[in-house]
């Protein structure tokens, strides 16, 4: 028996690198000054925040100027969506997203529709990608913003982005993508890829939880939502939050590694063959490959409960999800494994490992030691 925790769930939320609190340190005790206070001692915070908003430009080829620090991936949604929504709405109420939205997006929606704002929510296939000719076809000159997930947090679907961004470029539409997955995992580019707004997150990265920012591109028509003392380029008021936002660049500095990407694509490949091989009746949730997050796991047992799986990992010391964390205390099937297709039994059949650039082949083995065993019981004790 594994006495050591097996973290497989850096989806939801990953360990802070030791050496990215390191960093964030000196920030409570010693250079504690605020980054609006004009002497030298308070000047030392805004020098530690600029040089955070200068790597984290960097890391999306964007400029300093264009990266605002938030409290995180559902702020920086919400402000995105909300305040590109009511201050472009002389030009139109027309919004586009998909079905396979985190909940900050699509609960953001729903509000916005009821502030009488237009919203479509685009199919996908059953590998989960949007379609771009179904895009183009949805936009219309009351269209103000598309929204598209880049890296799926359920099924890890890496969407064509540079292509539906051309799109909206074309047809002069704001084009925002939720990157809290996909951020370091795979090449993320304003420029090349035609984004006007990206949301990015901290705690999925080895950084601290409660960090974000949001990305505008110069120019874009967008008013402040949080108002205040006008931090952040007067767009976010707020004493930022200087010891997490050092700790996210650090985390965002030491994750751009393509190390680390072929690391986890080696182990992701790895378990899923080993599950497939070992197990019978299982599918794999979401495409193969470099389409595909380079740390998630999504499979679909057939004939057992995910819940019920996950729930004897559990006593293995064994971190799993099914479905995403944040809809786990409701019974109902993912709505993101739903839109690809699947029924209402294989949707619950679903099993969600996500792994991290600490995550070793040892790991690995010990999750193959036990779950063929947990399967084989549990599809014993069934009644299908
Ligand atoms: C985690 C996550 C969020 C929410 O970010 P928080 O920082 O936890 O608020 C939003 N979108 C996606 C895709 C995520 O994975």
């Amino acid at each position: 028996m594994q006495k050591e925790i097996v973290y497989l769930d850096n989806g939801a939320s990953t360990k802070a690198d030791p050496k990215v609190l390191e960093k964030m340190k000196p920030y409570f005790c010693e250079i504690y000054g605020n980054a609006s206070s004009s002497h030298t001692f308070g000047q030392k915070s805004k020098q530690a925040l600029e040089n955070s908003r200068d790597i984290i430009a960097k890391s999306l080829n964007s400029k300093p100027e264009e990266i605002i620090f938030t409290s995180g991936g559902t702020e920086s949604n919400n402000f995105a969506l909300k305040s590109i929504a009511f201050s472009n709405k002389d030009k139109g109420n027309h919004i586009i997203t998909t079905k396979i939205e985190h909940k900050s997006i699509l609960n953001t929606c729903k509000w916005l529709e009821k502030q009488g704002f237009d919203i479509t929510y685009l199919n996908v296939d059953k590998e989960g990608f949007v379609d771009p000719e179904e895009l183009e076809k949805v936009i219309t000159d009351k269209t103000i913003l598309v929204s598209v997930i880049h890296g799926n947090n359920e099924i890890g679907t890496i969407q064509n982005i540079e292509e539906l961004g051309k799109i909206c470029k074309e047809k002069k539409v704001y084009f925002h993508t939720d990157a809290c997955q996909s951020f370091t995992k795979t090449e993320l580019n304003v420029k090349k890829q035609n984004i006007d707004l990206i949301t990015i997150n901290s705690h999925k990265i080895h950084g601290p939880k409660g960090v974000g920012a949001l990305y505008i591109r110069k120019g874009t028509n967008i008013k402040a939502w949080q108002h205040g003392g006008e931090h952040e380029y007067s767009l976010r008021s707020g004493t930022e939050n200087i010891p997490g936002i050092v700790g996210f660049a650090e985390a965002a500095k030491m994750g751009m590694n393509k190390k680390h990407m072929d690391k986890m694509t080696v182990l992701r490949d790895k378990l899923i063959k080993e599950i497939m091989t070992r197990i019978k009746n299982v599918k794999l949730n979401g495409p193969e490959g470099n389409k595909r997050l380079c740390n998630n796991v999504n499979l679909s047992f057939k004939g057992i409960e995910g819940e019920a799986l996950g729930g004897y990992l559990d006593q293995y010391n064994i971190c799993s999800s099914t479905g995403s964390a944040c809809s786990e205390k409701s019974l109902e099937p993912s709505h993101v494994l739903k839109a690809i297709g699947l029924n209402n039994e294989t949707a619950n059949g679903s099993l969600r490992l996500t792994l991290s650039r600490f995550t070793t082949e040892d790991e690995i083995e010990y999750v193959m030691s036990v779950l063929p065993k947990i399967v084989n019981k549990l599809r014993r004790l069934s009644p299908f």
